[in-house]
């Protein structure tokens, strides 16, 4: 079978699927559209880090790769 597409890694269809979802802060609500995730992989696992801009907190989402 032949699915290469060059160039995307499972690293880049997680980031994909984070951009996807809605970027509402889920304690205050606000909308942040150019907001961007901090990815950093720990060897099985990659985690995406951003901070909200409205009320500070730190969303974290953490995959196994
Ligand atoms: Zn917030």
């Amino acid at each position: 079978m032949s699915r290469s597409h060059g160039g995307t890694s499972a690293f880049e269809r997680l980031r994909a699927r984070l951009d996807e979802r809605s970027h509402a802060c889920e304690d205050c609500g606000f909308v942040d559209d150019a907001g961007e995730w901090d990815a950093v992989t720990t060897g099985a696992t990659v985690e995406y880090r951003r901070e909200c801009p409205g009320c500070g907190t730190e969303h974290l989402r953490q995959y196994r790769l």
